[in-house]
């Protein structure tokens, strides 16, 4: 399964498609409590009428030397995957730039059944930004490839237990993307706008966050639950929003509905007690249900309204009950296709961020 599932499609015609209704504007400032540290830093509120852009992640590759030379040119671990240092360097990059995390909740809501608009009151001088990482479920081939096993909550901390190359498992600090933004946003409190950070996309048939929450039948099963629904609940008051990716990572834009229908109710029934009800879903391998196909009606039965693709191009389109967005991959093709001058980077300095563990296996 995991050979096969990033296999990631493009869909750039998605932002043709004609938009709906746009409902009443209405004003998304800076929260509804206190002001945080960030709002009382910046000068002034402005409204921000570009696009805001989305970037996504998946899970960090910690120890590069295990996993690349396991990977061919080309693999799916060195297209697919970042490392942590080149984590932490974009995420600075990204914050040197002016970029400010928000969530999608600040530019939409959902409103009487219908998708509004809001206008987004950004500090003065900032580029608004969401981002998300897709399957936080720790899958076997992550888990030998040098990334982490299992998130944990360590003296009010998460940390991620990890395969070590020197042989057994440790557990590290800031090694997930997840603790690389929190670690940054507190040293750097303007990197986030009303304490957003960003959406954790998970499917559910290997489990969640590294626990097996997909054995029913395990005479674990409630622990696992208990320790998954813990690491969920810390997140979330941490900032961070949950997306389903679907329970199988199926190419949804491709299967029948009875197969999506059946995959949907999984993630409901085994994810979603973990997660809370959540309006996101992310598109396995970017492959969207197209808006007049009637298989997206499953997906709203479901209770989905924000649905996310995979392009280069950014961008927002409005349908009436529900919103589309684009996001935009950032993982080693990206930093491959840059260095090799086929693209440039508004989000960080690529050649400054690159592993140079990723140019010795696959550059040379
Ligand atoms: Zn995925």
């Amino acid at each position: 399964m995991a050979g096969t599932m990033f296999k990631q499609k493009f869909h750039r015609g998605i932002g043709l498609i004609s938009a709906a209704v746009i409902a009443s504007m209405i004003i998304s400032s800076c929260g509804n409590a206190a002001p945080k540290a960030s709002e009382k830093l910046s000068s002034k509120l402005e409204p921000f009428t570009g696009t805001v852009e989305h970037i996504f992640f998946h899970p960090l590759i910690v120890f590069p030397q295990i996993s690349f030379p396991k990977s061919s040119k080309g693999g799916y671990i060195c297209d697919w995957f970042v490392t942590l240092d080149e984590c932490n360097k974009i995420i600075a990059e990204l914050y040197d730039r002016g970029f400010i995390l928000v969530s999608v909740k600040d530019l939409y809501e959902i409103r009487n059944g219908q998708a509004v608009k809001k206008q987004l009151l950004c500090p003065a001088g900032k580029k608004p930004l969401i981002i998300s990482v897709d399957d936080v479920n720790y899958y076997p081939t992550m888990q030998t490839h040098g990334m982490a096993k299992k998130l944990l909550v360590k003296d009010n901390k998460l940390v991620s237990l990890i395969n070590v190359p020197e042989g057994g498992e440790k557990v590290l600090e800031n090694s997930e993307l997840m603790e690389v933004v929190d670690s940054f946003v507190a040293k750097h409190s303007d990197f986030s706008f009303n304490g957003a950070k960003g959406i954790i996309a998970l499917t559910g048939y290997n489990g969640v966050f590294g626990y097996d929450t997909h054995k029913l039948k395990s005479p674990t099963y409630e622990t696992e639950k208990v320790q998954a629904i813990k690491i969920a609940e810390f997140l979330k008051k941490d900032g961070w929003e949950f997306a389903s990716h679907g329970y199988r990572h199926l190419q949804e834009g491709h299967i029948s509905a009875a197969k999506l229908e059946a995959d949907a109710l999984r993630w409901r029934n085994e994810v979603e007690p973990i997660t809370g009800p959540t309006q996101y879903h992310i598109y396995p391998f970017g492959d969207i249900i197209r808006p007049e196909a009637p298989e997206l009606s499953i997906l709203m039965k479901y209770g989905f309204r924000y649905f996310f693709g995979v392009s280069f191009n950014s961008g927002w389109t409005e349908h009436g009950s529900w919103i589309y967005e684009n996001r935009i991959p950032i993982d080693g093709k990206y930093m491959m296709g840059i260095v090799s001058g086929s693209r440039n980077s508004r989000f960080c300095d690529i050649k400054k961020v690159i592993d140079p563990m990723r140019v010795k296996y696959f550059m040379n």
